[in-house]
């Protein structure tokens, strides 16, 4: 084959490629944004429920941390209770096909103390692309295997579509927390959590996701400190909601940056930290 026609076949690939990812990147920024616009028409109402939330009024900021289950690591550090002695609500998310064997026995003795939600079975990346029968089939499949009927989901890598949203919905999800807030692509100048338009599901997008300083900005704890606080002061006495995405597995290397930040949690007048479901519970 000469080297122009393999030049003109990659081309070609790519040019599909990048069809395809225009098509879904623009059909989900549309399904966001109408999705931010009716937040928006409805921000009144989403007020009231404001106001109505017993365990913080209209100052202060309720804070929702979750931990992504994703690596054998992660997996023994949840066994052995890792974040024991901060007596803090956490929120785990929990794969059941994947690298590491779950069982519920394994978290038996701590599940009465934190909420558990399901991260899929299989950590497919592509998950919110595929169509709704496959999506549904591999969520139900870490629904069943959980042994627990799980109220929140994490897409895996954030996989993000309304075809997603639409299966967690009528699975009987209470909650999605798969979008970032100010998402440099979606440009989501969203921190709160929503109620999706005519469904029953909630939405908390990510304010903080600790694999951006580890892995992608390759911070210092010392800057991580630095960018969570910073971002915590502009919401601080706003009476809205921010929520964290973790993992534990970097929780033994970075652990000056968790345990500087829970332990201010804990110990800052007007911080409320809270179980996703439970922010939800208080609003309805
Ligand atoms: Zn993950």
């Amino acid at each position: 084959m000469s080297l122009l026609i393999k030049i003109a076949r990659i081309l070609f690939i790519h040019k599909i490629l990048y069809v395809l990812y225009k098509k879904l990147d623009h059909d989900h920024s549309v399904f966001l944004i109408n999705t931010l616009k009716s937040f928006k028409k409805k921000s009144s109402y989403c007020k009231i429920y404001s106001e109505s939330i017993i365990l913080n009024k209209n100052s202060g900021l309720n804070i929702f941390i979750t931990f992504d289950v994703d690596t054998v690591k992660c997996y023994e550090l949840l066994k052995i209770d890792f974040v024991k002695e901060y007596y803090m609500p956490f929120n785990f998310n929990l794969l059941t096909n994947w690298v590491y064997k779950y069982s519920f026995n394994d978290i038996d003795n701590i599940f009465p103390k934190y909420e558990f939600g399901s991260h899929s079975s299989d950590h497919d990346i592509f998950l919110a692309y595929h169509n709704v029968d496959e999506i549904t089939g591999k969520i139900k499949m870490s629904q069943d295997k959980l042994g627990f009927k799980p109220k929140g989901f994490r897409s895996p890598a954030l996989s993000f579509s309304k075809r997603l949203v639409d299966v967690l919905d009528t699975l009987g999800f209470e909650y999605n927390s798969s979008i970032m807030s100010y998402n440099t692509r979606q440009r989501i100048p969203l921190f709160s959590p929503y109620k999706y338009e005519g469904l029953k599901l909630w939405e908390f997008p990510i304010l903080i996701m600790d694999t951006k300083y580890w892995v992608d900005w390759k911070m210092s704890e010392s800057e991580a400190l630095d960018d969570t606080f910073n971002l915590l002061e502009r919401f601080e006495n706003s009476g809205e909601a921010v929520t964290f995405c973790f993992h534990p597995c970097y929780f033994e290397t970075n652990f000056r940056y968790y345990d500087t930040l829970f332990n201010y949690i804990v110990n800052q007048k007007g911080m409320t930290p809270l179980y996703l479901s439970s922010y939800i519970d208080n609003k309805v």
